[in-house]
């Protein structure tokens, strides 16, 4: 038996750096779901082939939160 590495660590806290770009992360999944689920159920996106207006402002907040992973 071999005691896990992160048992080892003091206080077992991660970083705040890390904490940060997990919750961005979040962010990107949560904003990509929102905006599938939408195109999936919405007729004005199906039936134009386009991005109706809900579907562009979900669009914005996906790529505004990938934008903020790359600038971690
Ligand atoms: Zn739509």
């Amino acid at each position: 038996m071999t005691a896990a590495p992160w048992k080892s660590n003091p206080g077992g806290v991660s970083s705040p750096v890390r904490r940060t770009i997990t919750a961005v992360e979040t962010a990107v999944q949560g904003t990509y779901r929102q905006w599938i689920e939408h195109a999936s159920k919405c007729d004005e996106c199906h039936a134009t082939g386009n991005r109706c207006s809900t579907a562009e402002r979900l669009w914005q907040a996906y790529k505004a939160a990938q934008r903020e992973v790359r600038s971690l």
